[in-house]
């Protein structure tokens, strides 16, 4: 089938590739040249695993193309919208201006039948007035929000765990629901749940599940404040009451908290929108969730400064990780960078390292000190903070190594992600997140 989407970020940049690779025609739109210069050039603008691969053999194989002519779109089945939808600048709700931009840019060139269909994450009662604009055109809007994890995000798309669509009442409805099972097919084939909606519903589906997500780890993280208090261990309360199938132990890790493109700026376009329908309260908690995950980077930072004795101005430290997550090189609301600047705001000389994000974060906080080999960013270091779980950090920098490469023996483990007997025996004083 012959796909467009629009706006080839994060998630429309994979997205038109997956598409590709399962057999469509696509061609990927952005107003950014330089990013479509370099996705034609089958060079991936970001870091996402496997997403360099597929570019290579779908452009190659000739179904994928890249513009930033919005006219390019005509003569497409589905037209894919996954622009961003960022935190406004003066508030907490999102701002709405790039999907109303593209959706503006997309209809002189749509055709009777066409089917858009929204990725970006909005808030609910979006997607029914951008219904009222396209419908004139004989085209069929429909609510197909992306569930897919940075770092997995190949995987994701093209085998979800669950497919939604919020559609039209009616045979409109019925028939533009056809033509994203055809879009889908290996997955539909498959047997993937596809869950056919409104649009209401749709929308909420994508920020109920971000909302249930920040909670859980939040949830964690207050325990982790607790256990600071009384001696306990979160990492074993989080292992006992994960082994209650209902609750489950995923994402229940406590550490330095959520950051990244979507859950903070989520959570609050959702408490925003709850607001303006007169449910605030329905979602106040989200404000905690929030609030709690916040203070854990304040934590993160308080345990370099006692680590070091009290201060951290002109000691040299360490700062494992800038991206918001491993295998990723996404630094929007990174909670390993705004800790990394907040020592540096102590007056800590801060030296940042990270296996994918350096480029990224050198150009947000050129303040800072990068270096790209992990032995020698960790050469001469007072202390040492983990701030993303990458394997490199987490399983493969054994404590014995380490010393052999710092000044001082301070390790502060951010995301819990370090054996503390391990580190304590070679000499170290560890602090984790809401251990002992
Ligand atoms: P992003 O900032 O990486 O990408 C957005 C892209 O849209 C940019 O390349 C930008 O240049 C382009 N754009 C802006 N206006 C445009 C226009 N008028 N025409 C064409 N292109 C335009 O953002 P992202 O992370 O890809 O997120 C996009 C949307 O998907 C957001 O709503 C986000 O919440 C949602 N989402 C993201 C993820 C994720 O993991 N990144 C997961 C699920 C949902």
């Amino acid at each position: 089938m012959k796909l467009s989407v629009i706006g080839c970020g994060y998630l429309g940049a994979v997205h038109a590739a997956a598409m590709a690779s399962i057999g469509h025609e696509v061609v990927g739109i952005d107003v950014d040249q330089r990013k479509i210069d370099s996705l034609s050039r089958g060079e991936a603008p970001f870091f996402e695993p496997g997403l360099q691969e597929i570019l290579t053999e779908t452009i190659a194989s000739g179904r994928l193309r890249f513009t930033t002519d919005p006219a390019a779109a005509k003569g497409s089945k589905v037209h894919f919208i996954g622009v961003g939808t960022p935190q406004q600048k003066d508030g907490h709700a999102a701002d709405l201006t790039y999907v109303n931009t593209a959706v503006n840019s997309l209809i002189p060139h749509l055709a009777e039948g066409d089917i858009v269909a929204g990725k970006s994450t909005v808030p609910v009662g979006t997607a029914a007035g951008l219904a009222e604009r396209i419908v004139p055109t004989g085209a069929t809007l429909v609510w197909n929000p992306e569930f897919l994890r940075e770092g997995y995000a190949v995987q994701d798309t093209i085998d979800p765990d669950r497919l939604v669509a919020g559609v039209p009442a009616g045979p409109e409805g019925e028939r533009a629901t056809e033509t994203l099972r055809e879009v889908y097919h290996p997955s539909v084939a498959k047997g993937t749940p596809f869950i056919v909606t409104d649009y209401a519903t749709a929308e909420l589906v994508k920020v109920s599940a971000n909302a249930f997500l920040a909670t859980k780890i939040s949830f964690i993280n207050a325990m982790a404040e607790i256990a600071e208090v009384t001696g306990a261990d979160v990492t074993q309360l989080a292992d006992a009451i994960g082994h209650d199938a209902r609750i489950g132990r995923r994402f229940l890790g406590a550490g330095i908290g959520f950051g990244g493109g979507c859950l903070p700026k989520d959570i609050r376009a959702f408490s925003a929108r709850a607001e303006e329908l007169g449910r605030g309260e329905s979602v106040a908690f989200l404000r905690e969730i929030d609030e709690i995950n916040l203070r854990r980077r304040d934590r993160a930072v308080q345990l370099v400064v006692d680590g070091l004795g009290g201060s951290v101005y002109e000691r040299n430290v360490t700062v494992l990780g800038a991206a918001f997550k491993p295998h990723s090189d996404d630094i929007r609301d990174s909670p390993a960078l705004d800790v990394a600047v907040r020592l540096h705001g102590l007056g800590a000389k801060v030296t940042v390292t990270d296996p994918a994000a350096i480029e990224n974060a050198r150009r947000v906080h050129p303040q800072l000190a990068y270096v790209e080999d992990r032995d020698e960013a960790l050469r001469d270091a007072d202390a040492v903070i983990l701030v993303t779980e990458w394997d490199e950090y987490r399983r493969q920098l054994p404590p014995e190594h380490a010393s052999t490469l710092t000044t001082g023996r301070v390790i502060v483990d951010g995301r819990n992600g370090l054996d503390p007997a391990a580190w304590r025996a070679a000499g170290w004083t560890y602090y984790g997140m809401g251990r002992p």
